[in-house]
């Protein structure tokens, strides 16, 4: 059985963010089922396939906990300091490059007939009506790519 989000444990320890890894990993997952159903892998292999995929990322996930239970421990006066040391420094470029990659949302595919070439940007999304007008735009022009 092919197993994704919550139910496999893929929400992410600290950030409590579990919605961009059950869609990754759910679609993976699928892109898995899929290939059996076509007759292109047999079941165990497409389950080895995911397995692998998912357990490439497994020190990401088990990187978060640590953190997390380290937080829990450290004394609370500390905790600003180190969110002020972590949030400018240096190296926190290079976690969240590796917190992106644990579910890398550029994994995703839209089904062929429900997307269009409209896009909204990030400004648009704070932009009030005129970004609704743009977001509803895929609804009515539904060109694939
Ligand atoms: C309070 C709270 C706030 C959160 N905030 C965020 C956030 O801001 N950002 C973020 O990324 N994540 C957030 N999360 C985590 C996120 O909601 C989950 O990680 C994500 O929804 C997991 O998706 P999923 O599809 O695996 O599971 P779910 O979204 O739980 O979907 C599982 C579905 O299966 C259904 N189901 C269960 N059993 C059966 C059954 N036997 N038969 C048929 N259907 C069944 C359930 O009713 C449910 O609809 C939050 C979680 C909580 C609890």
């Amino acid at each position: 059985m092919f197993v994704a989000g919550d139910a496999a444990g893929q929400c992410l320890a600290l950030t409590g963010e579990g919605i961009r890894p059950a869609l990754v990993w759910g679609q993976e997952a699928g892109r898995q089922a899929a290939r059996v159903v076509r007759g292109e892998a047999s079941l165990d292999a497409a389950l080895a396939a995911y397995r692998t995929q998912v357990l490439a990322h497994r020190w990401q996930y088990r990187t978060l906990e640590r953190i997390q239970a380290g937080l829990l421990r450290a004394p609370r006066a500390v905790l600003p300091t180190a969110v002020r040391i972590f949030a400018h420094g240096p190296i926190a470029r290079v976690a969240q490059a590796y917190y992106w990659d644990l579910a890398d949302p550029d994994r995703l595919q839209v089904a062929p007939g429900v997307w269009s070439d409209v896009h909204v940007t990030a400004e648009q999304c704070g932009a009030g009506p005129a970004a609704t007008a743009v977001e509803q735009e895929p609804l009515r022009g539904s060109t694939s790519r």
